[in-house]
């Protein structure tokens, strides 16, 4: 976290804000502008927690405040301590608390061991736009309260920040769902970080179908695969400088909104049109709509695989060896399903109970964008099925608060895809 203070703005402000408001201080409107209110909640937090309460969210003070940027606060066992009274005491649920600590007998905690403490909110936030950090906070939240999951990345942005990877169950048939290759179409990461959140908890909590639905399954997820563009939509990058870069390349395309309009990673390179599949005809398609160099969106890249991302996403692909793809963008309500004129076996009657199960409509790619993506190369060197969804409708970034309305149409989504998988 950068240490914020009066008259500071951006996604981190509403990290600190959205913090302030579970730890049960009013900062006001999480609208990521430090103003009075936050400074007053922060101050009050401070004096709470014996910090010097000078309403500036340094090192310590962001130390203090990590439970609640995490979901989780740690527990120093001390006599006489029980489950159910450490329940009551953090409003925490004794299952949640069992589940978070698998090798503690519940009936005789060690005096000193430390137990780790869910909140009873979940880890990952509709309620405030996302940046890096944040996407951090849930992986390691999500992993503590779910230590089940696996957590790792699969390599490194541009900018040198992690690609997270979660997996979920120990089946054979392994399933893989990516989030955000295009920057502002971040609002699928909390989408997807949400989705296997609420699995991963299901299977916990011992739902009969959540069981059944991982039984001889695994579920990777990718949440994010452009996080340094994600930064840069949400404002994350202001004032740095790499989004003085970013500026300049997109300085070369003024009809183009900036940043609302960026898709690539922060050299500029879309990170959907670097996969072996047709990528000389998306280049000569693109070329001729003018995308030549760097750009905000549909510059192809110098060459296949050359963003550090794509590359991650395509060796991690070919490690899993999954059965099925499904990749979450934004635009249109529909789900994608073939690659040129051809799908797999069995994609037909999966795509139909997706549509289903979520009332999105089932289409074709334009020409004009039906190369080089991922689901394009998965369906041609695989021949398995791989799905693009949009998720939703209007205009880029979709406000982060389309989250609640989107989350039960994608939920039924992802449940018919991952039981039809195999
Ligand atoms: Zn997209």
């Amino acid at each position: 976290m950068k240490t914020l203070s009066s008259g500071a703005r951006g996604p981190q402000v509403q990290l600190l804000q959205l913090a302030l408001r579970r730890a049960g201080y009013g900062p006001g409107p999480l609208d990521g502008s430090f103003g009075v209110r936050t400074a007053a909640a922060l101050r009050a937090f401070q004096t709470r927690h014996g910090l010097a309460p000078d309403g500036i969210a340094g090192p310590l003070t962001h130390a203090a405040l990590r439970p609640w940027y995490t979901g989780h606060v740690n527990h120093t066992i001390r006599p006489g301590d029980t489950i159910y009274r450490l329940a009551n005491l953090y409003a925490a649920s004794a299952r949640a608390i069992e589940t978070a600590n698998p090798a503690l007998d519940p009936l005789r905690l060690p005096v000193g061991a430390e137990l780790t403490i869910p909140f009873p909110f979940p880890v990952t936030p509709f309620c405030v736009d996302w940046c890096s950090t944040l996407l951090a906070f849930c992986c390691e939240g999500l992993k503590a309260r779910y230590p089940f999951l696996g957590l790792g990345g699969i390599g490194s942005s541009v900018l040198g920040r992690p690609l997270w990877r979660l997996t979920l169950g120990e089946g054979g048939t392994r399933v893989l769902f990516n989030a955000a290759h295009h920057a502002n179409e971040w609002i699928t990461t909390p989408l997807l970080l949400r989705y296997i959140e609420l699995l991963a908890r299901a299977a916990a909590f011992g739902e009969p179908e959540a069981a059944a639905r991982l039984r001889d399954r695994t579920l990777s997820v990718l949440p994010c695969v452009d996080p340094d563009g994600m930064d840069l939509v949400t404002g994350d990058l202001d004032g740095s400088e790499a989004w003085e870069r970013a500026r300049a390349i997109a300085a070369g395309y003024p009809a183009i909104p900036f940043p609302d309009g960026w898709k690539a990673n922060l050299e500029g390179v879309d990170l959907n049109l670097q996969y072996p599949a047709g990528w000389e005809t998306a280049r000569e398609i693109k070329f001729a709509q003018g995308f030549v160099g760097p750009a905000p969106r549909d510059f192809v890249g110098p060459e296949v695989l050359s963003a550090p991302e794509s590359r991650a996403v395509y060796d991690y692909t070919r490690q899993l060896d999954p059965a099925l793809t499904v990749s979450l963008h934004t635009q249109g309500e529909v789900i994608f399903w073939r690659y040129q004129d051809h799908a797999p076996e069995g994609a037909r009657e999966l795509v139909l109970s997706m549509a289903r199960a979520s009332g999105y409509a089932v289409d074709d790619a334009p020409y004009a964008s039906g190369y080089a993506g991922y689901k394009d190369w998965f369906l041609d060197a695989y021949d398995r099925p791989g799905f693009t969804v949009e998720l939703g409708r209007g205009e880029n970034p979709l406000p982060v608060s389309d989250a609640r309305d989107i989350y039960p149409r994608l939920r039924g989504l992802l449940n018919a895809a991952l039981d039809g998988a195999g």
